[in-house]
């Protein structure tokens, strides 16, 4: 079989690159698996990646792109000696890693071959592929990928490029290892951690801008920096965190007060951006990797199996079945509640899940409450059938993080409520439907307080 395929192989491998790095291997192997004969494999093969080679800008990347092309100004270099696995017998090989930058962003990349420059070239990158690096983007260049010099480039130069990237909140992802923002603290606290074995102070918080909230972290201390300080942070790390970035302040970074003469020329205030987030569509949370603290308004479509009360491992937390935990075998589990449902706006679906303290609100019983209904009933799934019935098709608002993923957008949520304007709107719709009278519209402060309706 090997005979008949090799020659396709080698064709593939001259026109795409590096055919194991790039998937392309496994797709041909499917392509053979399901009988397709080699030749025909390799045309559509060739026409699925090689016919509409991608040529990129820093900005579009994220992760699971392959054969793609990139043309960007080497902004740092470095080079270590990787030792070769046991066994092996060559000899240490050699990856070259650093910053390649264009006028949209710049991002880390690793080589295992030298590049045809140094810093300040600009070099061109055909069939170039992302790995994801702890938890951030990486670009990668492999054996298979053509680089070339570029001489004569419209590239921006390398001071201007080497001078990181002023974004916005909402702008900051995965793609970018240091930036410049200027937004205002809305949250902050300071506590002692240890790291690496030693006692050190840090700060954390959130900070906010007209755009969103991004959680962030300081390992130097900000005096005079406080809830509600407008601030300018020059040369921060991105982080990646549980799939969210982070804005990481070190001896590094600038950071400075934002004076109120310039305050006042901000697209927003603290009192603007420390107000509850407005809902957004589901169409969008869709459209990033992930998103911190938005709020989402739709309808329950369907409640998920695993719904309802589960059992956790006391040392682990994780799920238990049958009083078996996964890693620390026989335990007496400890009972617990949640909700998984798909929550949908008309623009996008997406399954949220509430964690305990939420399930009872939105639910309307208590943990205790849906053990007894559980203990009373034959059906082992009586819960789940009972929040089944109760919850598909409520109008509800959720508050928390959002993050994207192969199986779509996933959100945990942090708060939950009937939005009351929508409450009010459909009240006043209903009773215009009913008739005309809309004395009879009921006193909206005799069901609504605060941010919302409580659920019953
Ligand atoms: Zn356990």
């Amino acid at each position: 079989m090997y005979e008949k395929i090799a020659p396709h192989l080698e064709e593939l491998t001259r026109a795409l690159g590096d055919l194991e790095k790039t998937g392309i291997r496994a797709e041909f192997d499917k392509l053979i698996a399901f009988r397709v004969p080699p030749d025909v494999a390799k045309e559509s093969i060739l026409r699925k990646f090689g016919g509409k080679r991608k040529v990129l800008k820093v900005k579009d990347l994220s992760a699971n792109l392959k054969n793609f092309e990139l043309t960007g100004r080497i902004l740092d270099l470095g080079e270590k000696s990787i030792r070769p696995q046991a066994g092996a017998p060559e000899k240490p090989s050699k990856l070259y890693t650093g910053v390649l930058a264009d006028e949209t962003g710049s991002v880390l990349f690793s080589s295992w071959k030298e590049l045809p420059g140094s810093i300040g070239d600009v070099v061109n990158i055909k069939n170039a592929y992302i790995r994801i690096w702890q938890n951030r983007i990486r670009l990668s260049i492999g054996e298979q990928s053509p680089v070339s010099k570029i001489s004569d480039s419209s590239l921006p130069p390398l001071s201007e490029l080497s001078a990181s990237y002023k974004k916005k909140l909402i702008d900051i992802g995965a793609v970018d290892f240091s930036v410049d923002t200027v937004a205002c603290v809305l949250q902050l606290s300071r506590r002692e951690a240890i790291v690496k074995g030693r006692q050190s102070r840090m700060i954390s918080g959130v900070l906010a801008d007209e755009t969103g909230r991004l959680p962030f972290t300081a390992w130097i201390e900000l005096p005079g920096i406080d809830i509600g300080s407008i601030i300018r942070i020059e040369g921060a790390q991105v982080r990646m965190f549980r799939g969210m970035p982070s804005v990481n302040i070190l001896s590094s970074t600038k950071v400075s007060s934002v004076g109120p003469e310039e305050a006042g020329k901000l697209a927003f205030t603290f009192e603007s951006a420390a107000k509850d987030p407005v809902p957004i569509k589901i169409e969008e949370l869709g459209s990033r990797d992930s998103m911190f603290d938005v709020s989402v308004a739709g309808n329950l479509v369907s409640v998920r199996p695993g719904s309802g009360i589960i059992s956790r491992c006391p040392e682990c937390s994780r799920v238990i079945q049958k009083g078996n935990c996964r890693v620390h075998g026989k335990v007496e589990g400890i009972w617990d509640m949640r909700i998984k449902a798909i929550l949908d706006d008309g623009t996008g679906s997406m399954s949220v899940m509430f964690p305990r303290e939420l399930a009872e609100t939105i639910y309307g019983k208590t943990l205790e409450e849906a053990e007894q209904l559980m203990f009373s009933d034959v059906s082992k799934d009586a819960v789940y059938e009972d929040l089944r019935r109760f919850l598909t098709g409520r109008y509800l608002a959720v508050r928390g993080n959002s993050s994207k993923s192969e199986f779509g957008v996933s959100f945990v949520a942090e708060n939950a409520w009937v939005p009351e304007d929508d409450l009010a709107v459909r009240v006043v719709e209903l009773l215009r439907r009913l008739g005309p009278d809309e004395e009879n519209v009921p006193d909206k402060n005799s069901q609504v307080s605060g941010g919302g309706i409580e659920l019953a």
